[in-house]
């Protein structure tokens, strides 16, 4: 491609509208511009990254047996009806104005109808099916340019199995094919398990960058061995034991103290693990005359509760308002804890920390009032224990071997074991060997195309721009002239040109004319292509062009007759 023709549009400055390395590398490298919140154009240079993305998921799609499809955007609201989903997605669903039509964010429903009427026998069964198409979701926070938009593209693939042993299989496929993925692509990566949230399902799995620009905490062990979203990380935590003191449970007058930080300054103790934090939780019933369950947690005052574990065990749950905590505890939210409730139908979970522990301190549930001497066992009867405490930066792992550290990370790709929840709500069924009939069950795994070029660039960029690599470079090969007008400096780099497409590169050729050396050369590390051949007035009198590698900025000359012939070799090194 030459440059003079090519449309590559580069800014010097960093735009005002990004912050992140990704965001301000693309726009100054000419790949996307934006059009309005969370949209983007896709300018030819970053579509020629995002086309390489797709050849890598599509050629490893394939190779486990994926079948391409293309199914359309637009999908009929009774369709996502049928799976409650039109309702989950509430707000985040594009909806058709003028039509009963959504923009699909995802496309579990319709690849499901499509199994219903096809997938109707165990050996029609199983089947990879995949398709790399532009997703819309309305997020409520688009950010970071391409890597959360309201319209990207996704490689979405679907597994359709007879049995369980089978959805192993599809999905275990489905994680190597990722694996080799983001292998060819070049991010350093690393999965973590999660829970499916809207998904539903039950094993689900994420493929995790770390970067600094990352939405995702996470938690990595000082020995690779163990990494999790913080959502459901568990580390070594001590539990805090029983002092078998025997004192009896009493209430003393803690006027004005709020918090724990408050309370531990009030009794001027510093071991805040055994004033107990109290947190009220509501789970609706999902059943119109039955009554909602109240769940008081615990955790030690020097930890911090996860709600997400909570979450995980009772889906729908959420904190108490202030009103029904009056109503349920009979205190405000600094007064209450595991003794004296109002209404007595509680259930309570301690932290795991606190398994039988006694001593401690927390609310009366009666404002300005705490109690000491509370033991769990003796006076919580019924108290069940579960992990519910987030885990902190530096804990050990919970075998003790290693040490956890947190970081900063974005999600390129999730795999879910989804089982039969659409399969089910669709009646997608096959006819076993014995002629009965079965639920499909299914598996989704997502990879998002743009974010995988984002990632790449958020691990690989310096302070002069991007460092492109792995199977995703736009161009090999960066080829400047620097020449006058009049000489034949430009005339040997378009024979060199010729040559190197002949052979085989995809070379960029910088043959603008009236544009300085030093521009050529800042746009070149600008826009990264990893090799850059330079062709100058200067070289030439020794027959010689000068070679830069993008990534350690090395420099070498070669004799212009050898290039052709060691362009192989010396590319091998790049990779
Ligand atoms: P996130 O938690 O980041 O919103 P998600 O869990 O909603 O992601 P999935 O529905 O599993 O994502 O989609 C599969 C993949 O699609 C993600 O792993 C990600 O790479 C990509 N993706 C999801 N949402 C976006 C978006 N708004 N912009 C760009 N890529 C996205
Ligand atoms: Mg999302």
């Amino acid at each position: 491609m030459k440059f003079s023709q090519y449309f590559l549009p580069t800014l010097k400055e960093v735009p005002s509208d990004a912050v992140i390395p990704s965001h301000i590398l693309m726009l100054r490298s000419g790949m996307i511009r934006q059009l309005t919140a969370g949209v983007y154009s896709y300018l030819p240079f970053g579509l020629r990254v995002f086309r390489k993305v797709e050849k890598v998921v599509r050629e490893e799609m394939n190779a486990i047996g994926g079948s391409e499809f293309h199914l359309p955007a637009l999908s009929p609201n009774e369709l996502w009806a049928e799976t409650g989903r039109l309702e989950d997605y509430g707000d985040d669903i594009f909806r058709i104005k003028n039509r009963d039509l959504v923009l699909a964010p995802t496309h579990e429903e319709v690849f499901t109808s499509i199994a219903k009427p096809n997938l109707i026998s165990y050996k029609n069964l199983p089947q990879i099916w995949y398709q790399i198409q532009t997703k819309f979701r309305n997020e409520p926070r688009p950010r970071g340019g391409v890597l959360r938009g309201r319209q990207f593209l996704m490689k979405d693939a679907y597994s359709f199995d007879a049995t369980w042993e089978g959805l192993d299989v599809s999905y275990e496929k489905n994680a190597q094919a990722y694996r080799n993925i983001f292998i060819r692509c070049g991010l350093k990566f690393f999965t973590v398990s999660a829970f499916s949230g809207a998904m539903g399902g039950s094993e689900s799995e994420e493929f995790m960058v770390e970067a600094e620009a990352g939405e995702d905490t996470v938690v990595i062990s000082s020995d690779n061995k163990y990494a999790s979203n913080l959502e459901v990380a568990v580390s070594f935590s001590e539990n805090i034991g029983r002092k078998n003191t025997g004192l009896t449970c009493e209430e003393f007058h803690t006027p004005n103290i709020k918090s724990i930080d408050e309370l531990a300054g009030f009794l001027k103790i510093t071991n805040k693990s055994r004033l107990a934090k109290s947190r009220l939780f509501i789970v609706p019933s999902k059943v119109p005359d039955k009554q909602d369950l109240y769940i008081l947690a615990l955790v030690c005052g020097d930890d911090e509760f996860s709600e997400s574990k909570l979450a995980n065990m009772y889906s729908g749950i959420r904190p108490a308002h202030p009103d029904e905590l009056l109503e349920i505890a009979g205190a405000d939210a600094g007064s209450i804890g595991p003794v004296n409730f109002k209404n007595k139908d509680v259930k309570i979970i301690a932290d795991l920390r606190l398994k039988e522990a006694d001593e401690l301190i927390s609310g009366a549930c009666k404002n300005d009032f705490h109690l000491k001497n509370i033991d769990l066992k003796r006076d919580v009867p019924g108290i069940e224990y579960m992990d519910l405490r987030t885990v902190k930066d530096g804990e050990k792992t919970i075998t003790g071997d290693a040490t956890l550290r947190m970081a900063k990370a974005i999600e390129v790709g999730h795999i879910f074991k989804l089982g039969t929840r659409y399969a089910e709500a669709l009646n997608a069924k096959y006819l076993d060997i014995n002629g009965k009939e079965n639920v499909i069950i299914m598996g989704s795994y997502g990879i998002g195309i743009e974010r995988i070029a984002a990632a790449y660039i958020e691990q690989n960029f310096d302070k002069d721009g991007i460092i492109w690599g792995g199977e995703i470079a736009p161009f090999q090969i960066h080829l400047i002239s620097v020449n006058k007008k009049t000489d034949n400096i430009k005339i040997t780099a378009g024979e060199l040109y010729s040559k190197l497409k002949e052979k085989g590169f995809e070379v960029l050729f910088d043959d603008r004319d009236d544009i300085s050396p030093g521009v050529k050369f800042k746009d070149a590390d600008l826009i990264g292509v990893p090799l850059q051949l330079v062709v100058s007035e200067k070289n030439m009198k020794n027959n010689e062009i000068e070679l830069k590698f993008r990534r350690t900025g090395e420099r070498k000359m070669i004799k212009i007759d050898e290039i052709l012939d060691k362009i192989n070799e010396i590319y091998v090194q790049i990779k």
